[in-house]
């Protein structure tokens, strides 16, 4: 290894910086992160974790609401303490916040507060909140600056009543009725916690799926479930404009020409990459039209000893892509590898909705399998006929596994029910190392488990399945 004092200026501490920070500094690099705002980024203080937290609350609602099924009284209302769950979200995000600072400080990581940009060949500027500027030289710097919820220019994002993801995260009170324009990941995980709450949910989606990016036979099952739960859901509809903001409510005319009112409007429609002022021009990193930082398989940027990873290179919006490219980018920043640089790849990213149910894909679907050249062959298990799930009181639900009829390679699964996004991660080894589908059903899985499915389905693959349950 040629670490040595290489020093590493790391801009922006989410799950792609800090994780960055923390592994250089393991390498014995002397390692600078630059935080213009809290320790965590995104993921852990207004993204992944108080989303969890929150879902947890509602999965927890929803247990008690069914109490007799399972067999148990419970005495008077069980309704929800909105103050209580957001307090126990806040508690969950200020904890793990402070157990990532302290990961940092035994690691002698210096953290500077901040709005780090680059300020030519080999120097970062770091600009305090008293307007002081403090100009840090460094032998390499590591971009990890992330996004922020892209805001449609059709709505007033002053009005109290609109909102992105950050401020639906913190409301107040639970209101009346939501619209959620956008039914992609985030979209879909707003629903279903605030529809557990009671909130009358219309999602309005322009494309011909909720959850564009999962396969089209999950994504309608799913929206079957959605609209058994009574979350309305509007596909291939937009927003046209706005026609009332109103103390309590705001008012859309939607392109199919009719009008909808809601309490509040959640806009979940994409994300934007934090690059501007950046300094980016000063070291001559590139960035493509919609500003995301043009990086190469190796995590380098157009500019010499400039790597950017994370949200803002725009490959894969998903905090663990933030953490794995931030290893890749910190080994051949310093050189860790004697092979050589490390490439990415993310060909078994596991891709999850948290919502209920769940939803997890990974690898390629039935149809892009076929379009890649592969002759595709599926095996399925539904959670209807699974032990486990049965138990559960958790029934809605299947994997399907996608494998290659020729060679019997796993390419991928998609998946939706009680714990598929613990689950999918056997398919991503599988679909990563390259094994079959025959190594899969041979594996011992223990009885009773939500893994069992994926046995289960493997076999199906081969037509030898002996618990045979298709959807
Ligand atoms: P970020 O987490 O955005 O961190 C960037 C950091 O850089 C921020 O702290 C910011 O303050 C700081 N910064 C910005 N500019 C500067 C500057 N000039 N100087 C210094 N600091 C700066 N992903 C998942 O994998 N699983 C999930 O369940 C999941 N749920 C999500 C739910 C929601 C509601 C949202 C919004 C996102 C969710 N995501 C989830 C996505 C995930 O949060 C992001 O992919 C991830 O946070 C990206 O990490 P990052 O390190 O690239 O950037």
């Amino acid at each position: 290894m040629s670490e040595g004092n290489i020093k590493i200026v790391v801009i922006g501490g989410g799950p792609g910086g800090y994780v960055a920070a923390l592994r250089a500094a393991r390498h014995g690099a002397s390692v600078t992160l630059v935080e213009a705002d809290l320790i965590g980024g995104t993921c852990l203080n207004r993204g992944c974790i108080p989303t969890k937290a929150l879902l947890a609350s509602a999965e927890a609602l929803s247990r008690a609401r069914a109490g007799q099924e399972y067999g148990f009284e419970v005495a008077g209302e069980i309704k929800p303490d909105f103050g209580r769950m957001m307090a126990r979200k806040e508690g969950i995000v200020t904890r793990l916040r402070e157990n990532v600072e302290a990961l940092l400080k035994k690691a002698g990581v210096t953290v500077l507060r901040g709005r780090g940009s680059l300020a030519g060949p080999g120097k970062v500027a770091v600009e305090a909140a008293d307007g002081s500027i403090t100009t840090v030289e460094t032998d390499k710097v590591i971009l990890a600056t992330g996004s922020e919820p892209f805001r449609l220019p059709t709505f007033d994002f002053a009005h109290p009543n609109i909102l992105t993801s950050t401020e639906a995260l913190a409301l107040d009170e639970i209101p009346e009725s939501l619209l959620i324009v956008g039914a992609g990941v985030i979209g879909c995980e707003f629903a279903s916690f605030y529809s557990e709450l009671g909130v009358k949910i219309t999602m309005v989606e322009m494309l011909a799926q909720m959850l564009p990016l999962e396969d089209m036979r999950v994504a309608k099952q799913f929206q079957s479930t959605y609209r058994k739960r009574g979350i309305n859901v509007m596909l291939k509809t937009k927003v046209e404009s706005v026609s009332e903001y109103a103390d309590d409510h705001v008012t859309v005319k939607l392109s199919d020409g009719s009008e909808i009112s809601a309490s509040k409007i959640l806009v979940s429609v994409g994300r934007k990459p934090n690059s501007a002022g950046m300094g980016l021009d000063t070291v001559g990193v590139d960035v493509d039209p919609r500003g995301y930082v043009v990086v190469n398989d190796y995590l380098e940027t157009t500019a010499p000893n400039v790597y950017a990873i994370g949200d803002l290179n725009g490959g894969i919006l998903l905090a663990h892509v933030a953490s794995y490219e931030a290893m890749i980018a910190v080994d051949n920043a310093l050189a860790v590898d004697p092979a050589g640089r490390r490439a990415r790849d993310l060909r078994s990213t596991p891709s999850c909705t948290y919502s209920h149910p769940e939803v997890a894909s990974v690898g390629l679907s039935e149809d892009q399998a076929a379009e890649a050249g592969f002759t595709p062959v599926t095996g399925t298990y539904r959670f209807a006929a699974l032990g486990k799930t049965m138990a559960m009181g958790e029934e809605t639900g299947y994997v399907t596994i996608i494998a290659d009829k020729e060679t019997d390679a796993v390419l991928g699964a998609s998946m939706m029910g009680a714990h598929v996004t613990d689950i999918i991660h056997e398919i991503a080894v599988a679909v990563q190392n390259g094994l079959t589908v025959r190594q899969l059903g041979d594996t011992i899985h223990a009885h009773p488990s939500v893994a069992e499915a994926l046995m289960e389905a493997a076999h199906d693959v081969h037509g030898e399945c002996v618990h045979i349950a298709k959807p």
